[in-house]
């Protein structure tokens, strides 16, 4: 096996993994050594991913056009806005789905979003947004964007890299990408696959890829792309007392302010928040 980001031949199948969307199917985790990257093969069994997605969407079909501002997304714009340093003009965010994020930007600022679901795609229309409902890959940008954000996408990509490829060459200088991964270079991830023997991010064939930072940044550095924050956070999912309502509510407020410390710094949790800058 190659391996499917640095096309080294140093990779050594490091567990099996069972798919919680065909039980009776297992997928070989590949470990690459020289990247340290990580992922499944999507053509090990021949099940249909389209298929699949539309099962996940069908089990999702509660989404709402009314739109409520989150402390999530609240967040994120304002480090975006931090990094920016100007409110940007042009934005385009890569698997919006109903849109929520760029709902958040006021609508003096072009919000434009990428989603194949023709469900959310549906829903972000009637919010105002505009949607391509295809391919990031085969969209014909005629335009560049201040800020390109891709949240939850990379990891379920049959091919990530042209994915990068393509966001790359739509960032204005001094433009951001923002990319947010499950990262298995996590303390979440040893101490869950070390005692519970699964980590939640592990479920082929949705999610295939498993970047490294290493070659995250040295990939995106090739386009000029420079590292200006990262961190890593729990992504709010954290919480084993959901069921009591007071103590989840007190457990999330933790959660909040751990999430906003020092250690988000640390390889703990298993959301990870990349910013970069396109400079030239
Ligand atoms: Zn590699």
């Amino acid at each position: 096996m190659i391996c499917k980001f640095c096309n080294n031949s140093d990779v050594i199948r490091s567990k099996s993994i069972n798919s919680p969307f065909y039980p009776e199917k297992n997928y070989i985790l590949y470990e690459c050594k020289h990247c340290l990257s990580r992922f499944f093969n999507v053509h090990q069994h021949d099940v249909s991913i389209n298929e699949m997605y539309e099962k996940l969407a069908l089990s999702k079909k509660n989404l709402s056009i009314t739109f409520l501002k989150t402390q999530y997304w609240e967040d994120q714009k304002r480090y975006i806005l931090q990094i920016l340093n100007k409110t940007p003009k042009l934005i385009l965010d890569v698997g919006c789905r109903t849109g929520d994020f760029l709902m958040h930007f006021n609508d003096a600022i072009i919000r434009e979003g990428v989603e194949i679901s023709n469900y959310c795609t549906e829903i972000a229309n009637k919010r105002g947004l505009k949607i391509y409902n295809k391919n990031l890959e085969s969209i014909n940008f005629n335009k560049k964007y201040d800020l390109v954000s891709a949240y939850n996408i990379l990891e379920h990509l049959i091919d990530p890299l042209s994915f990068l490829d393509k966001l790359s060459s739509i960032i204005n200088k001094n433009g951001l990408l923002v990319i947010l991964i499950p990262t298995h270079e996590s303390l979440r991830e040893k101490l869950l696959m070390r005692f519970h023997k699964r980590w939640h991010m592990y479920v082929p064939p949705e999610h295939l890829n498993f970047f490294s930072t290493r070659f995250l940044d040295s990939y995106l550095n090739k386009y000029n792309f420079k590292l200006i924050k990262r961190y890593y956070s729990s992504g709010g999912i954290f919480n084993p007392f959901k069921r009591i309502p007071v103590i989840n509510a007190l457990f999330n407020k933790f959660m909040y302010f751990v999430d906003k410390s020092f250690i988000n710094r640390l390889p703990i949790f298993d959301h990870l928040f990349s910013y970069y800058k396109k400079i030239e």
